[in-house]
């Protein structure tokens, strides 16, 4: 049986939503509800029933699934209405804009007895996917470093991302996918420190990007950095273990692993610079390192709707839970506060495995 979806907001990722919900084996779209006519008008041109109202949506009985792609600020009250109508509730990320509110729609899902998730489709990542396999293969032995960015040149877009009421900012735009990559890779090691830095080089009323320090337990460092003004892109990861170090230079490319074979080594040649001769800085050649690349993940982003589905059916439980959304928000906040006070935030890992 396939679960009746209707998709609330016709816009950019509500369409994505559509197509996918098209071709799906498990979700049969059954229409749209936008706000504005014309996103309607156009559902309807390209043979999608667009409901009239939020509460025609609520009303039908056939819809089991909601899945709500609609500005942040928003998400909270159209969400908790669906679930007190019944509906399953698939919400696009950042789900909402702080810790409480995700409390309040937890809540509700409990209270109505209904399954509810964040859309963190971003797990499905190839270049992500690397980084865990690194992770579980324990290729690079202990990671005491993992940098991940993401570096556009286009500025933050023009829509209500660039509007603080709407919860606009490249924090809840971006932050929270990259956020929920690393405390995925750690998801069972406490998380100390937080430190944040906001850029607003085309928008002052939200970060356009920002410079994110994590410090776990164990020593590790994950630093996570969002630019939207760079017209060279730094590498979208770089991870150090104690064997050796990874990089991911663009998110199309495979992973690129040097291993260190052999630490203690007499006849380094020295480089010359100009002010004078580095044995410590010279490049390795390959007698004390073995370069390989690791083979591309296969991945399937669709996953995401056939594990929340098969949650419903309890039948599995579902991938991205309610203990991780509210691990994920609790950092956007740190960052927030680490912003406003200008220092590290200490960090209460309450939602940690
Ligand atoms: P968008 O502006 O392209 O589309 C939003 C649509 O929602 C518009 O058509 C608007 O008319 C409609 N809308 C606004 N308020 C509404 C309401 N109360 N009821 C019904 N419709 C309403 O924005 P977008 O880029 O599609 O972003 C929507 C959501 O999807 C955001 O939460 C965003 O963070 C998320 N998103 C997720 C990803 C991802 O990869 N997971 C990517 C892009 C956007």
């Amino acid at each position: 049986m396939k679960h009746k979806l209707c998709v609330i907001g016709y816009g950019g990722m509500g369409g994505w939503h559509v197509e996918r919900a098209q071709k799906s084996d498990v979700v049969q779209l059954v229409g749209i509800y936008d706000i504005k006519e014309e996103r309607s008008k156009l559902a309807e041109s390209r043979n999608i029933k667009a409901y009239e109202s939020l509460e025609a949506v609520l009303a039908d009985k056939e819809i089991d699934l909601v899945t709500i792609a609609i500005p942040n600020d928003v998400h909270e009250e159209v969400a908790v209405a669906c679930m007190k109508a019944g509906k399953n509730v698939i919400c696009e990320k950042p789900v909402t804009l702080d810790v409480e509110s995700l409390k309040r729609m937890i809540a509700a899902s409990e209270k109505y007895g209904v399954k509810f998730s964040v859309h963190q489709n971003r797990r499905w990542d190839v270049d992500y996917l690397a980084m865990r396999e690194i992770f579980k293969t324990n290729a690079l032995g202990e990671v005491f470093n993992i940098e991940s960015r993401i570096h556009g040149s286009r500025g933050i877009p023009s829509d209500w991302r660039g509007i603080k009421k709407y919860g606009g900012g490249m924090l809840y735009d971006w932050g929270i996918h990259l956020i929920d990559q690393i405390l995925m890779l750690y998801c069972d090691t406490n998380l100390k420190y937080v430190y944040c830095e906001f850029t607003n080089i085309t928008n002052d009323e939200v970060d356009d990007g920002f410079k994110l320090t994590l410090h776990f337990e164990n020593g590790a460092r994950a630093y996570i950095e969002v630019g939207t003004y760079n017209f060279i892109a730094m590498p979208r990861f770089y991870i150090q273990g104690k064997k050796g170090t990874g990089i991911i230079t663009d998110w199309r490319e495979k992973c690129k692993i040097v291993e260190c074979t052999a630490w203690h080594e007499s006849d380094v040649i020295p480089v010359e610079t100009a002010a004078g001769l580095t044995k410590t800085m010279a490049p390795r050649d390959e007698i004390t390192t073995k370069t390989y690349e690791l083979d591309k993940p296969v991945s399937d982003v669709h996953e995401y709707y056939r594990n929340f589905c098969d949650a419903i059916e309890g039948k599995t439980e579902q991938l991205v839970t309610h203990p991780q959304m509210l691990r994920t928000l609790s950092v956007i906040e740190a960052a927030f506060t680490s912003v406003e006070k200008n220092s590290t935030v200490e960090f209460c890992d309450e939602f940690v495995k």
